[in-house]
């Protein structure tokens, strides 16, 4: 009996993780099939002068409905991307779509604003990044502003294969470049200045607890200094709240992205907000 038991106990343990196993291969094959039929959609974040409140940019943002899981956010499907091998043709398909949405916002009368594109660490293996991005901006007929190129620490940590050269040829193209989530990663003052970075994006992190934290706002002020002293950007990512607007504001900050102006939208609400020139300069 206690054989029976331990072998059937054996085998239901063994199933249970076949099926584990098998959900994340299913997953698997469907990102893979994702990237290769295009089923992947972007929506856009308004990025906001702190001073006048007008939307100078957006970033572009991925987001896949996966037929039977629904909407599976991109912290869960990037990873997959990334081990699948697939980014190089995923980021290549971000920066053709950028380009495509741009000129047709163009050409419905919208006023242009740089949209910026992540690009993954895993990225930087390949050399082919400035001549994609310009064959986006030149067959959409767009000048080199229409595009913000956002890097990790990690990039610069690492430094794959031609990453200064590359970011080198990205900034004489005309593009800016920035640090996302700068302050979390393996961060090294020298990056800054070893670099062609433009702005500094402040990680929503030290954003979250600025009002009741004195530290983080200690950090963040710091941050904004440096940037400044460098002759960078600073934009606030995780601005949620009109207090932390203000403080930030009052602390010097350039930029502003988080839920207070607006979440990530779709293509024609993000141009409806551009065309309201949807602005956030009541702030008594
Ligand atoms: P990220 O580049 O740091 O993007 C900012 C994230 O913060 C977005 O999450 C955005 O929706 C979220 N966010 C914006 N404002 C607020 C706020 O006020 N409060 C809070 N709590 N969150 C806010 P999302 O869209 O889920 O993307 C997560 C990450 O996935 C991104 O972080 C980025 O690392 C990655 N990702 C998204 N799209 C792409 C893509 O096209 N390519 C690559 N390589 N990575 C992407
Ligand atoms: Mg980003
Ligand atoms: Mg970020
Ligand atoms: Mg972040």
């Amino acid at each position: 009996h206690a054989k029976e038991k331990g072998k059937n106990g054996f085998q239901f343990y063994k199933k249970a993780l076949n099926v584990k196993a098998k959900v994340r291969l299913d997953f698997e094959n469907d990102v893979r099939k994702a990237v290769t039929n295009d089923e992947f959609v972007l929506w856009y974040q308004p990025q906001v002068d702190m001073r006048d409140g007008q939307i100078v940019g957006a970033e572009s943002l991925a987001r896949w409905t996966h037929p039977t899981l629904g909407q599976v956010p991109p912290s869960d499907f990037i990873p997959s991307i990334e081990e699948l091998g697939l980014i190089v043709p995923f980021t290549d398909w971000v920066i053709r779509r950028v380009g495509e949405q741009q000129q047709a916002w163009k050409e419905q009368g919208y006023r242009q604003v740089r949209v910026a594109v992540n690009i993954s660490s895993k990225q930087f293996a390949e050399q082919h990044l400035p001549q994609k991005l310009r064959e986006s901006l030149e067959g959409n007929h767009l000048k080199p502003n229409a595009f913000e190129v956002e890097i990790t620490e990690s990039v610069m940590a690492e430094k794959k294969g031609e990453t200064e050269e590359i970011l080198e040829e990205i900034k004489k193209m005309g593009l800016t470049i920035s640090v996302d989530d700068f302050g979390t990663g393996y961060s090294s003052l020298l990056y800054l200045k070893n670099f062609p970075i433009s702005s500094i994006k402040i990680d929503r992190f030290f954003v979250k607890d600025i009002i009741k934290n004195p530290q983080d706002a200690a950090i963040i002020q710091a941050i904004i200094a440096l940037a400044k002293s460098l002759g960078m950007t600073t934009i606030a990512e995780g601005i949620e709240t009109s207090e932390q607007f203000k403080l930030l504001r009052s602390m010097g900050c350039d930029i502003g992205q988080g839920y207070f102006f607006s979440p990530p939208v779709p293509e024609e609400a993000f141009a409806q907000l551009v065309k309201d020139d949807f602005c956030y300069i009541e702030t008594k």
